[in-house]
Formats: structure tokens, C-alpha cells, sequence
């Protein structure tokens, strides 16, 4: 027996148990992943050092801050959460107990990608432990330095409920022909699709959060210095590996020499003169991503950077102009320091451009005009639609961040974390009263008795609705009372 086919035995072996179901375990096992966090630290900031040459403010920022947000958030409602949710009822149910029970819905794998590895990989196992699961968790291999601080989860969780597994390609491939309840994937689309093969053997359903190319479009209208600075940390913030990055900007010819000119400020503003010695500009992952990035800027005009340098997988900065939607960097999401500017001719072809092609984790537009935002949210699809700045809607917990069509299925972050990896049990308590009732139902079926379900069926009670009619009736019940009894 293989050592994924043994982890994935013995924690479900203790879902079995039960023991993660009362929601004091619960509420420990968070704590004890906030501990992992706050203890490790150091340890995160070293490795994610190594793996990725990130500064260690921007590893507090981009991964620990929003990890402690989640648990402390889910610590806080909890309860509530898991609480169950009545629901409107008919006059057929009027005197049950009608409601939905969140329920585990058992043992969750989480796969994890390399580019923000502590968020992507520990986020979702907020969730997946708030909502009383046990879970397999296999981080990243190819960051391998924040793949073995991973490991250390295992003495700070239930070792039985929780197991980390580290391992590369074979590993995962193992984990994946065992039988899961759920399987959380992040990662590109390519992998995404054997995840979902390999989950439909046992009909297990699966949340993908992949990529893709999320496009920028600039209208001409906006304050150009502003929308800059914002797309230039969108897009060079962990070295252009992020999955909401600006893949590229479309904007019209007569403004595109200007945005270059601002995006040039931008880099030297935040990045220095030379970005290669600054400590807050990062380094591609490896050779191979690092070989795949400068191959897409082939036959594309540098009009900014375009230096690098391979022994240190540094590439910087750079932005192309006057690419053509048959440029080789057109063709696959960059997941670099490449930014790409298309011409459009204004906004009816940024659209077309963007319908033309798969649906994007995230489009991107700029404009003081909320006719040209309303526009482009109404004509296109996307996993999320932000105006005016990039990436923050990863930052609102009660926004669902997943990705739709080829960018992804399924969604996370906070609430919806928990609700994707809970089973909302359907729960209606009848008692065995008021048979007279189901007399419609029985057979003779009468047109008498259809008449009599259409009513009952149909009209949905308005619970708060009849309270407020109750307490009007109550209070002149009382003012009739009050006249006759004193008032006479
Ligand atoms: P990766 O190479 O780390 O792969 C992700 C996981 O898949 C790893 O754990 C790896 O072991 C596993 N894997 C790789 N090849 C496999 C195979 N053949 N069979 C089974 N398992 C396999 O990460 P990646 O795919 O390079 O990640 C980058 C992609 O992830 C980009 O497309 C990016 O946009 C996307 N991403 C999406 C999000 C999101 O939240 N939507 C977040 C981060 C990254």
C-alpha cells in the first residue's frame, strides 16, 4: 500500500470518529493553525525567500495577513455559520421545522500551487476545518523550501484528521485515484482537467481555482498617472506570478505612448533605476518558467526592460507595445513580468477582443465613466470585474473569489469557503399530526384536491410578515379591551 493510499485511510478513519464535528474541536484546530503561523513565521519568511526572492514585509503581506484574516474571521462566525438556516416555507409546511443543516461533507484534498504557496494552499483549509472535515493537504513541490515548513502543520493539527503530504507529480497522481469527498485544485488549467477526470471516477465534485489571461482595458477618458500605478503593481507584484495579475492591457493607439511613458515612472518609482538589486522586486520560480516567459516575447517590441538574467531567474520589468493578438505572448497566460499592450479601437472592440476568448479570472477597467464600467460588465463574463485598481477584490472576505468557464469552477474566501466544503443538508421535521392535510395528496387525484395543492403549494409564507400581522392584531385585541373594560 502506497503511503498516499495509507495518509488518506487514517484520516479518514478519524472523520469516522465524528470528532470533528462538534464545533469546540472546530474552533481548537484553528487555533492551533493560527499558532503553525504565528510560531513559523520566520521559518515562512526564510523559505518563501528562497523559493520566490520574497522581502519579508511582502510575505507578511501578500500571504500571512490574509491567512490570519481568514482563521479570525471563521473563529468569529463560526457558530453562525454552521448554525442551521431556516427557510421560507409553504402553507403545506407552515407548522414544521423546515432548514438547511451545513454538515462536513468528509475527507478534502487540497492541492496547492507555488505562487503564493502559504495563501493559496492554508486559505482553503480554513474553510475545510471550520466546516468539520478532515483533510489531505499536498502543497506545492516546486516551491519546495515552503513545502517542508508545510510539513511541520502535521504537529500542530490532529495528526489523525489533518495530514500534510509532500511529493511531486507522482505523489499527486497516487492521492488523486483515492476517494475523496471533495477535491480543492489550484493550479493551471492543463492539471485542472485531470484533476476533474481522475475526481469523476468516483463522482467526488471539485472546486478549480485556476488561471488564465485577466485583460486590462484603460479607457481613454481616465486619469492615466493613477490607473498606471495601479496596474503596475497589479501586474509586477511577485514577479507578474499572480493568477489575477493584468495579463495585458488593451487601450486605443492614441493613448498607448503614454501609458508606456507612465508605466516607466511607476517601475522606477517602486522598483528603483535597477529592480535586479532591489529587495522587493522577485524572481521567477525556476528555469523552466523562467525559459517559457522569455519565449513569449518573441517577434513583440520591448518597449520597457526586457533585461535578465538566468542564473539569478530574474527578468525585468518589461512591457511590449503594439502586439498583435497573434503574438506568441498572446497565446497562453504569462504568468511573468511581461505586459503586453494590444490597440483597440475603444471600447465595443476591447469587448469583442475579450468575448473572443476564454473567460477570464478577472477583467480590469479603468474609467471615470460608470456607462463604459456598466458596459463592460454587462457584455462580458468573468470571474470578477474590477473598476479602477487591481487584485484588492482577493482582499474582501465576503466577495466569492473563484473563476468561471476556463478560469475555474467553484469559489472561496470566507463564508463561501465553508459553504463550499459543507453539505447543506436539506431537513424538514414533520410530526405525525394533521394527516388531514395530505388528503390532497392521496389518490383519487380530484381536480378538488388540485386546486386545494395549487393554493397550498404555491403561496410561500412570509413568516416575518404574518408576526407583524399578529402583533397588529394583538395590539387592537388590546385597544378593544382596554375601551370596554375602562372606557365605558
Ligand atoms: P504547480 O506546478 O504547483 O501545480 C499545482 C499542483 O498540481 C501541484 O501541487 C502539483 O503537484 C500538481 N500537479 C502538477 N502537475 C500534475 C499532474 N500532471 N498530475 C497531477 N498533479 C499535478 O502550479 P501551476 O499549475 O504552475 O500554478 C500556476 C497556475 O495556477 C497559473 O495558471 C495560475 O493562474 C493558477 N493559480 C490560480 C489561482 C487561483 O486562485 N485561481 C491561484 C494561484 C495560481
Amino acid at each position: 500500500m502506497s503511503q498516499e493510499q495509507l495518509a488518506v485511510q487514517r484520516v479518514r478513519k478519524a472523520f469516522q470518529t465524528g470528532r470533528s464535528k462538534p464545533l469546540d474541536f472546530r474552533v481548537q484546530q484553528l487555533k492551533n493553525l493560527q499558532r503553525f503561523i504565528s510560531e513559523r513565521q520566520n521559518d515562512f519568511i526564510d523559505a518563501l525567500k528562497k523559493d520566490l526572492y520574497k522581502s519579508k514585509n511582502g510575505t507578511l503581506l501578500y500571504e500571512i495577513l490574509g491567512l490570519e484574516g481568514e482563521i479570525k474571521l471563521a473563529l468569529s462566525r463560526l457558530a453562525e455559520w454552521a448554525a442551521p438556516r431556516p427557510v421560507v416555507k409553504s402553507l403545506l409546511t407552515i407548522s414544521d421545522e423546515v432548514y438547511i443543516r451545513p454538515e462536513p461533507l468528509g475527507v478534502v484534498l487540497i492541492i496547492g500551487a507555488w505562487n503564493y504557496p502559504i495563501a493559496v494552499t492554508l486559505q482553503p483549509l480554513v474553510g475545510a476545518i471550520a466546516a468539520g472535515n478532515a483533510v489531505v493537504v499536498k502543497p506545492s513541490e516546486v516551491s519546495s523550501y515552503t513545502a517542508k515548513v508545510m510539513e511541520l502543520l502535521n504537529t500542530y493539527l490532529d495528526p489523525e484528521m489533518y495530514h500534510v503530504v509532500t511529493g511531486g507529480v507522482p505523489e499527486t497522481q497516487e492521492l488523486l485515484k483515492q476517494r475523496f469527498d471533495h477535491i480543492f485544485y489550484t493550479g493551471n488549467s492543463t492539471v485542472g482537467k485531470l484533476v476533474m477526470e481522475a475526481a469523476a471516477r468516483h463522482l467526488t465534485p471539485v472546486t478549480l481555482e485556476l488561471g488564465g489571461k485577466s485583460p486590462c482595458y484603460i479607457d481613454k477618458g481616465c486619469d492615466l498617472r493613477i490607473a498606471c500605478r495601479r496596474i503596475t503593481w497589479g501586474k509586477f507584484v511577485n514577479c507578474g506570478q499572480t493568477c489575477i495579475a493584468p495579463d495585458y492591457i488593451l487601450c486605443e493607439p492614441s493613448i498607448q505612448d503614454k501609458v508606456v511613458e507612465e508605466i516607466r515612472k511607476c517601475i522606477q518609482d517602486f522598483y528603483t533605476d535597477d529592480p535586479k538589486t532591489f529587495t522587493d522586486y522577485g524572481r521567477i520560480i525556476n528555469q523552466r518558467h523562467f525559459k517559457r516567459i522569455l519565449a513569449l516575447m518573441e517577434g513583440s517590441t520591448v518597449a520597457i526592460g526586457g533585461g535578465h538574467d538566468e542564473s539569478l531567474c530574474y527578468i525585468a520589468p518589461t512591457v511590449l507595445k503594439d502586439v498583435t493578438p497573434e503574438s506568441k505572448v498572446m497565446q497562453e497566460e504569462i504568468f511573468g513580468p511581461l505586459l503586453p499592450i494590444v490597440p483597440v479601437n475603444g471600447l465595443t472592440e476591447a469587448i469583442q477582443f475579450i468575448n473572443e476568448r476564454e473567460k477570464p479570472l478577472a477583467i480590469y477597467v479603468f474609467s471615470p465613466s460608470k456607462k463604459v464600467i456598466k458596459k463592460m460588465m454587462s457584455e462580458t463574463s468573468s470571474g470578477a470585474l474590477l473598476a479602477n485598481d487591481c487584485l484588492v477584490h482577493f482582499t474582501i472576505s465576503d466577495l466569492p473569489f473563484g473563476g468561471v468557464g476556463n478560469s475555474g469552477t467553484g469559489c472561496y474566501h470566507g463564508k463561501y469557503t465553508f459553504d463550499q466544503l459543507s453539505h447543506l443538508r436539506s431537513c424538514l421535521i414533520k410530526n405525525l399530526k394533521m394527516e388531514k392535510l395530505n388528503l390532497i395528496r392521496y389518490p383519487p387525484h380530484t381536480s378538488g384536491k388540485l386546486r386545494w395543492a395549487r393554493m397550498l403549494l404555491t403561496k410561500q409564507v412570509n413568516l416575518k410578515r404574518w408576526r407583524q400581522l399578529m402583533k397588529v392584531a394583538m395590539l387592537a385585541a388590546l385597544a378593544v379591551f382596554v375601551v370596554k373594560r375602562f372606557l365605558r
